[in-house]
């Protein structure tokens, strides 16, 4: 990825000194996005002229009451509330599950590791279906598990006779993004159930449920193998402050509490989460006023012949490269300091691009106008 890390040692010495575990000595390893002033340097741009199209954050902001919650807090000094009881309260208001079945994670993706660490044992499998979300391949092998790989459809559809047919008597876990993140498509209410009849642990990842259609959470009361995990990233402008949830199985709820970190979740989260619901309207309109713009950046992206987005209800869209290739457009727009998602492997020749505010919208088509001719003779 982009800027990479100064964390990839190569690892000879102390694998060979027998220091850390053997199963992590090959592991890949795994690259998040650089952050903005690293993004900047590397185009040299100031940071107010980079355009970040490519974390799915939320274009408008941290709220206001937010930002003035967290500055007027006094209390820092202390330990903040190891259950979250007060937020707890509101998410349970919010998702309409009762907030004994809720914890807080730093970020959803503290709650990805914690299902695993809850669930794992050595040689225990892990459905995914790629392409999605990264951070279930990367991390499940850490807790020892086998990745199994349920591939999508051309049309990137989950393939749910193949997913039945992965289950062995090994499958702790069958992990499922919905919306899926990049691909942008959800899973039938028909399919999920299906799945959650087989048996093993269903983690249901809603990280983008507010932008979506509908939610599957309401199943969350009638099966007790059904997980789902949200987030304060996407939606609520909060990915900075690592603010993640789940609605877990009742009969969990002892098993989780005894091997979360006491305090995972930080007082400015655990505030910020309550400032949220005081000013869900605003918060709410950002969520709308991104839905809408999806809808125009969709269209507007039809009519290039660069790129062919694909249908989402998450706040991005997938595009398929049509001339050229995706690294040489990336690369582009980043000099123009517009920063979009690349990938590797089957995904090589797409992007996915956030969708922003209007301005942005505006912004990204002039740029992809200005690269149209000449990135069509390239290609
Ligand atoms: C962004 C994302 C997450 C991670 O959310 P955090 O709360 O920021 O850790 C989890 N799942 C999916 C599918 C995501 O896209």
């Amino acid at each position: 990825m982009a800027g990479g890390s100064e964390h990839e040692g190569s690892g000879g010495g102390p694998v060979m000194r027998g220091l850390i575990r053997e199963s992590l000595a090959h592991l890949a390893p795994y690259a998040p996005m650089p952050p903005i002033e690293r993004l900047a340097a590397a185009v040299g741009l100031p940071v107010e002229r980079i355009l970040k199209l490519d974390q799915n954050e939320n274009p408008y902001g941290a709220s206001l009451h937010v930002q003035e919650t967290l500055a007027s807090y006094d209390r820092y000094h202390l330990y903040p509330d190891p259950e979250g009881r007060a937020a707890r309260a509101r998410l349970a208001a919010y998702t309409g599950l009762p907030a004994e079945r809720i914890v807080l994670g730093n970020g959803a993706d503290e709650l990805i590791d914690l299902i695993f660490l809850l669930t794992i044992d050595p040689g225990d499998e892990v459905i995914v279906a790629s392409p999605t979300f990264g951070i279930y391949a990367a991390r499940a092998p850490l807790f020892g598990a086998r990745v199994m790989d349920v591939p999508r459809r051309e049309d990137f559809a989950l393939d749910l006779d193949a997913v039945v047919c992965a289950v062995t008597p090994r499958t702790k876990l069958i992990t499922l993004v919905s919306p899926n993140n990049p691909t942008g498509n959800a899973i039938s209410q028909e399919g999920l159930v299906r799945l959650l009849q087989l048996g093993p642990l269903v983690v249901l990842d809603e990280a983008y449920a507010e932008f979506a259609h509908r939610s599957f959470l309401p199943l969350a009361r009638e099966f007790d193998n059904l997980i789902v995990l949200r987030t304060f990233s996407k939606w609520a402008g909060l990915a900075g402050l690592r603010v993640g949830y789940g609605i877990f199985p009742t009969e969990l709820m002892p098993f989780l509490w005894k091997i979360k970190p006491p305090f995972n979740v930080n007082a400015a989260a655990l505030l910020a989460i309550e400032a949220t619901f005081d000013d869900f309207a605003w918060v709410r309109s950002t969520v709308v006023r991104i839905r809408v713009e999806r809808g125009r950046l969709y269209r507007n992206l039809r009519k290039l012949n660069i790129l062919q987005p694909y249908p989402s209800q998450g706040n991005y869209l997938l595009c398929r490269v049509l001339n050229g290739e995706a690294a040489a457009l990336r690369a582009r727009l980043a000099e123009l300091g517009i920063m979009v998602r690349g990938y590797d492997g089957p995904l090589a020749g797409y992007v996915r691009i956030s969708v922003g505010r209007p301005e942005d919208t505006d912004t990204l088509m002039k740029a992809l106008l200005a690269i149209a001719g000449r990135f069509a003779r390239q290609g």
